[in-house]
This record gives structure tokens, C-alpha cells and sequence, in this order.
């Protein structure tokens, strides 16, 4: 059976549900496509994830606007992927804040992204021709960033704890609510993507800092709210065990001088009965099983994705 690439034949809308979480907390989940997030100043927004083009990025502020009127002052972008950032002028930010890193991932592979993740997720993209251009941070940081809501608000502190997701992934933190937005580096019962993913790093030391906040609530990139420490601890255990499972059967088969081919079916096979019903888990798994092969052969920063390598890398693991 021919498999339709990545999640081209993914049309069909999915249901949004916004929820606050706390005094001034927003998080709008979509039931495994990319959520999206805002916390309250005294006056003023600090927006998460800008979406993928402006047309969505409006869908979510006229829902946020339900609820606050305040101008975004900070746009936080958690990683330089497409589907994230390209929606950011609908917001009008003052600041567009990425992790160093990522500013240089925009510049090193942004385009090429751009046209991969568009041609991946063609749903996710209303209006494409909205877009202006790359999203260009204005702020960006090494290690972390404080930012001050004023009042009795506290303060968000954001993070880079180690490279996962990507080389340059931030973790907003408010510990005034005990509220972690986590970005890509943790799904909650969506499938990974790991395409341009440091594995080792991600499964072990990055996952541990994440798991340290001690959050009461977490936004994932992808997967609804999880609520309580033992829904918070499961999901960042989850995310483990997919990279486990992943390093595992990928290791396994390079070692033993096998093929790429030969170590996606293992993997699949291996992780398809806990997983393989989680949103997006066919589309990614080729990506992932390509990169992580890649850090086997020794390629530490990853290869850039391009439509056409997609499609190639498509064709021979999943066709
Ligand atoms: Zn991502």
C-alpha cells in the first residue's frame, strides 16, 4: 500500500479548544496539530508560537481577544520550524524572541523549511501567500531571559535546557503558576518529530532540566494540557521512551552494518503498537529515522531538509 506523503491527505479540520489555566493563562490545543499559547502582563501579552502563516495566527488572537485586549509585547518562538514562527507579523509584537541558535537556523535553513514543512503539512498553511517573509527574531539569548509581567504577575524565566528538539529550543517557564510551555521538546500524545533532533542529548540531560521545573501544567508542542505533576511526568517520560525506542532499533541495525531501510522497519515495527495511532506518527517517523541514522554515521548538526529530499527520503522507507 502506497502511503500519502508525510500529512498531504491530512485535510480534515481539527477541533480547538482554548483553555485558561491560571490567572492570565492561556493555551490553545488542537487536538495534535501545533499549539499555541499567551500569559498576561500587568499590561500587556507575551504570546507563544506565532503558527504558520498570519491567517492562523489571527484565528488564534480573535479567540485570545475573547479574553484580553492588552498589546503583545513579546512574541516567544520556541524553535525556528516553519509551522511555528512564519504567522508571526499578525501579532504585531514589539519583541520576537528565539534562542540565539535559532536565529541562525532561520538564516542557515529557514527557505528550505519553509517549502519542506509546506509541502509536509499543506493544512496547516491558510493563506499562505499572506506570509511576508522569514520570521527574523529581534531578541535573542544563550542560556535565559527573564521577563518581568509587572504587578503582582511575577516573572517568566525562558530556558534553553540542552539541545532536543532542535539545536536552539526554548522552555517558558512561569513559576508564579507553575506553568511550562515546552515547545516540540515534549508531546503529549502526539508523535515526535525528530528530523533535525539531537537524540542523545534530547533523551537524557535535555529531558531531565525540563522534567526539573517540577511543572503543575504542561503545553507541549503538539497533545492537550497535561495537568498535575503525574500527567506532567508522564508525558516528558513518553517523549523518552519514543527516543529510546528510536535509538534502540536505529543502533541496533548500524551497528551491525544493515540499512537505513532495514533500521526504519525495526523501528517501526517496534514502536507502531504504543504509538503508531499518535497524530502524525507515519508522517515523522522516516524523518526521525533518517536523522538519528545520520548521528549514528557521526553527522552531528543535521542535514538540511528540502522538498526534494523529503520525497526521496519518503519514497525509500515508506513506499
Ligand atoms: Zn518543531
Amino acid at each position: 500500500m502506497v502511503k500519502p506523503f508525510a500529512s498531504s491527505a491530512d485535510t480534515e479540520e481539527k477541533t480547538e479548544t482554548l483553555e485558561v489555566l491560571a490567572d492570565g493563562v492561556y493555551a490553545l490545543t488542537a487536538e495534535g496539530d501545533p499549539n499555541v499559547g499567551a500569559i498576561e502582563g500587568e499590561d500587556f501579552i507575551v504570546a507563544i508560537e506565532a503558527r504558520a502563516t498570519p491567517a492562523a495566527a489571527r484565528d488564534w488572537l480573535a479567540k485570545l481577544r475573547e479574553h484580553t485586549d492588552k498589546p503583545v509585547r513579546y512574541l516567544v518562538l520556541t524553535h525556528y520550524h516553519a509551522v511555528r514562527v512564519l504567522g508571526a507579523s499578525a501579532f504585531e509584537a514589539q519583541e520576537i524572541i528565539m534562542h540565539e541558535t535559532s536565529r541562525k537556523l532561520v538564516e542557515e535553513r529557514g527557505l528550505q523549511d519553509w517549502d519542506s514543512e509546506f509541502g509536509r503539512m499543506p493544512r496547516l498553511f491558510k493563506e499562505p501567500d499572506e506570509i511576508p517573509g522569514l520570521t527574523r527574531p529581534t531578541l535573542s539569548f544563550e542560556d535565559n531571559m527573564r521577563i518581568e509581567l509587572g504587578g503582582d504577575r511575577g516573572h517568566l524565566e525562558l530556558k534553553f535546557c540542552g539541545r532536543g528538539h532542535t539545536a536552539g529550543d526554548i522552555a517558558v517557564w512561569y513559576p508564579k503558576q507553575k506553568v511550562l510551555f515546552a515547545g516540540d521538546l515534549v508531546e503529549a500524545e502526539a508523535a515526535l518529530y525528530t528530523g533535525d533532533a539531537f537524540h542523545m542529548d534530547w533523551s537524557t540531560g535535555t529531558l531531565d532540566q525540563v522534567k526539573a521545573f517540577g511543572a503543575e501544567y504542561l503545553i507541549g508542542g503538539r497533545g492537550a494540557v497535561a495537568r498535575g505533576q503525574a500527567e506532567v511526568n508522564a508525558a516528558i517520560e513518553q517523549t523518552r521512551e519514543f527516543l529510546l525506542g528510536m535509538r534502540e532499533h536505529v543502533e541496533a541495525v548500524h551497528k551491525r552494518g544493515g540499512t537505513l531501510k532495514e533500521a526504519f522497519e525495526a523501528t517501526h515495527k517496534a514502536l507502531e503498537p504504543k504509538f503508531g495511532a499518535w497524530p502524525i506518527f507515519e508522517h515523522c517517523l522516516p524523518f526521525n529515522v533518517q536523522r538519528l541514522w545520520d548521528e549514528y554515521d557521526g553527522i552531528d548538526w543535521p542535514r538540511i531538509w528540502t522538498m526534494e529530499r523529503d520525497r526521496e527520503v519518503w519514497a525509500q522507507l515508506q513506499d
